[in-house]
């Protein structure tokens, strides 16, 4: 009977762990997807960022089939999403088919996108704009922002210029830009770059004169950080996070970029890099950014 009882307990307690978050305030829990897609929970908030694509132009990681199901099927941790976000509609962010179908069958999720991607992904999947009511579409000029509340969730969206590929002096991202976002989860502001460089932050400020933004956690493109140290410490100067994610690594150049991030902490230490898909931290932000 005893060992009856422990057991249902156990059963119970093993239940309720997987019910309910064990996150406290001020901590957040990042679980890495794949390239810049990560799943990101706080005490009471969970959301969906660059998550649902399939396709790494060969180059870049993209999630396990298994994670993908799990995600569409809303299977924990993947269960009571708040809002699904994407900064722009590359590939390697953006599978139109899994959006659709996953604003299909999630019709309380808010999907916040830029007009772009909504443009893009109804041109893959038409009647896709029949989900409208899902939309929430911010799209700041090049080098502007716009703050909304979601779901009670604060978005403050940056208009920044792509990273650039240049072939016979051309641009080949000439006319794409990258829209990168600051959300607050249980007063943890997270950024997250999507595709920029640093002169996409340097036109931002020639226009704004100074970054205003307080930030927890950055989610940096890594080629921000390409050059070391100094880049590291114009980031620094520049956003004051507190925690920095490097993201878009690409698999080949992953244990390079282990052997960069180890340096770089000797400078900054809360600098993480995630290996696979589905590897997971939770940090606890102290003194939360005002
Ligand atoms: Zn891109």
């Amino acid at each position: 009977m005893k060992a009856f009882i422990s057991l249902s307990f156990c059963l119970l307690f093993c239940n309720l762990n997987l019910t309910y978050s064990q996150l406290h305030s001020n901590d957040l829990q990042i679980t890495n997807i794949a390239n810049e897609g990560y799943l990101l929970q706080s005490s009471t908030k969970k959301i969906l960022i660059d998550a649902l694509f399939s396709d790494g132009y060969g180059v870049f990681s993209v999630p396990p089939k298994e994670v993908t199901t799990d995600i569409m099927n809303a299977k924990a941790p993947f269960d009571n999403i708040d809002m699904l976000l994407l900064t722009h509609y590359h590939k390697d962010h953006c599978d139109p088919v899994l959006i659709n179908e996953y604003l299909s069958k999630y019709k309380n999720i808010p999907f916040v996108t830029n007009k772009p991607s909504i443009v893009f992904i109804d041109g893959n999947c038409f009647g896709f704009i029949a989900k409208k009511k899902q939309f929430v579409v911010i799209t700041p000029e090049a080098n502007q922002s716009i703050s909304q509340t979601i779901n009670n969730i604060p978005v403050k969206v940056f208009g920044l210029k792509h990273l650039s590929f240049y072939r016979d002096s051309v641009d080949l991202e000439e006319t794409m830009l990258n829209y990168s976002f600051l959300i607050e989860l249980d007063g943890i502001k997270i950024f997250h770059s999507g595709d920029i460089q640093k002169n996409a932050f340097q036109d931002y400020l020639a226009r704004n004169k100074k970054w205003t933004d307080s930030i927890d956690v950055a989610f940096l493109y890594f080629g921000l950080i390409e050059s070391g140290e100094s880049d590291l410490d114009y980031i620094l100067n520049t956003l004051h996070p507190k925690y920095i994610v490097m993201t878009h690594v690409i698999p080949k150049e992953m244990e390079k970029w282990f052997v960069i991030t180890e340096q770089l902490k000797k400078k900054f230490p809360n600098i993480l890099l995630f290996r696979n898909s589905m590897d997971s931290q939770t940090i606890n932000i102290t003194n939360i950014a005002k």
